[in-house]
């Protein structure tokens, strides 16, 4: 394939963008190689600059689960658009996707919404802190929240220690407040909250971790964790901004039966504008401002076109009974197809699935949280990452990254998918 607009449209960009991006995962420099700048897309399709079509399995990174410029989503943002598109005040269409989304998933009573998935963690552990007046968090290693302080923060030496900031910026003293545990590790997350006794307000998780591939969790661990906040009066907040409104309605809660007492969503609940919402049950949202102490803002929050774009979306996945087993058995089919050939190819992988997530890791080992994740080999997912793209099909440029599989696929599609994964295997 060639590439030569995309890279002159890159060159250009670097001059003006640091990088060349508006956010870095884009850049390639994860894989090598120069960004593709997409020009449209259409359903499962991307249509770059260089008028390459590519097999799109990223979909904006989970928004676009029933395709791209899905019909009735666009409709609506272009209706809403003519009649004024930010106006700072109350609109009728904010309760009616806040009725909508509060009726889909379990055990929220209100939600609130903000313009992204930072902001909705951010404002959830603010809430958690808020509501529980303690000072400390626990996030687990490799779970992402977004780019907010408190959550770029890397392992300090030892279960019991502070963790410290793993970008420059981060100061010392937020990142003391924040430990890291973990992932599917009990016993870890039990030794953290023994030593800071009476100090953590909320212990923040992507239900099933999506930002180190995707990794679920082990049988038992989200009922473990659920008890233990409750043991030890902590807010569990479960962070849904990839799985909300796309492993299930209700989420990774309606799929594993645990609940949080708050979740954050983002991705799919804008229907590819940018909306992020976080929600809880009455008592905990009603410390939120202008009801409660604990300050929340946004101009833009609850924007016309964004809250259109979200309704118009979670009605369809609310009214479709099957779009979920769909999505998953399609899914499950490209798993089956995946191992079959790499098998075959005698290429040491492990897929991991849940829903509509999957990655595709090259070790043989089983992945179950950061450290084993860490162990893929690099080499080898940049090789494939290349061959897959050579053969016009565009997978997460990162070998920490999920798989968003989009309704728009067909089985044609899926049947593509494995046969170049078969030829690329043959490369690696
Ligand atoms: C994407 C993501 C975020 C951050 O959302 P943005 O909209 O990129 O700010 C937070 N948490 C999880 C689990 C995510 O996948």
């Amino acid at each position: 394939m060639i590439y030569k607009r995309s890279s002159a449209l890159f060159a250009d960009a670097e001059k003006v963008i640091p990088g060349g991006v508006n956010s870095p995962v884009r850049a390639f420099k994860g894989v090598g190689g120069t960004p593709i700048f997409v020009k449209e897309a259409k359903g499962a399709y991307l249509y770059d600059e260089d008028k390459n079509r590519l097999i799109d399995y990223i979909n904006s990174w989970g928004p676009m689960i029933l395709g791209h410029a899905y019909k009735p989503v666009v409709d609506a943002v272009v209706e809403k658009a003519k009649k004024g598109t930010s106006f700072g005040m109350p609109t009728e269409i904010e309760t009616k996707i806040a009725e909508l989304a509060v009726s889909m998933v379990p055990n929220i009573d209100k939600i609130r919404f903000v313009n992204s998935g930072t902001e909705a963690c951010m404002s959830a552990v603010r809430l958690a802190r808020g509501f529980t007046g303690k000072d400390k968090i626990i996030k687990f290693a490799g779970c992402y929240h977004g780019h907010s302080d408190s959550f770029l923060i890397q392992a300090g030496s030892g279960a019991s220690t502070f963790g410290t900031p793993n970008s420059p910026g981060v100061t010392k003293g937020t990142a003391k407040d924040t430990l890291l545990a973990l992932y599917n590790d009990i016993e870890n997350v039990t030794e953290l909250i023994n030593a800071n006794k009476n100090e953590i307000a909320c212990i923040i998780i992507e239900p099933v971790a999506g930002n180190m591939g995707c990794i679920p969790p082990k049988d038992g661990f989200l009922e473990a964790l659920r008890n233990l906040c409750d043991a030890n009066n902590i807010l569990l907040v479960f962070d849904e901004v990839m799985t909300g409104f796309r492993l299930a309605k209700g989420g990774a809660q309606e799929l594993y039966s645990v609940y949080g007492d708050i979740v954050c969503f983002g991705k799919v609940i804008g229907g590819g504008l940018p909306v992020g919402a976080f929600a809880a049950r009455h008592e905990i949202m009603n410390h939120l401002a202008p009801l409660g102490p604990v300050y929340q803002a946004g101009t833009l929050s609850g924007n016309p076109l964004a809250m259109a774009a979200g309704l118009a979306m979670l009605q369809e996945l609310n009214t479709d009974a099957e779009v979920f087993n769909r999505l998953a058995e399609k899914t499950a089919y490209l798993h089956k197809g995946i191992a079959k050939v790499l098998n075959e190819n005698n290429v040491a992988h492990t897929i991991n699935r849940v829903g509509s997530m999957i990655s595709v890791h090259f070790d043989e080992a089983e992945v179950i949280d950061f450290e084993t994740a860490a162990k893929g080999n690099n080499d080898t997912f940049k090789k494939f990452f290349h061959g897959m793209l050579n053969a016009g099909i565009y997978i997460a440029p990162s070998a920490f990254e999920t798989w968003f599989i989009t309704d728009a696929l067909t089985y044609e599609d899926l049947d593509f998918t494995i046969a170049a994964v078969n030829k690329v295997a043959k490369t690696l």
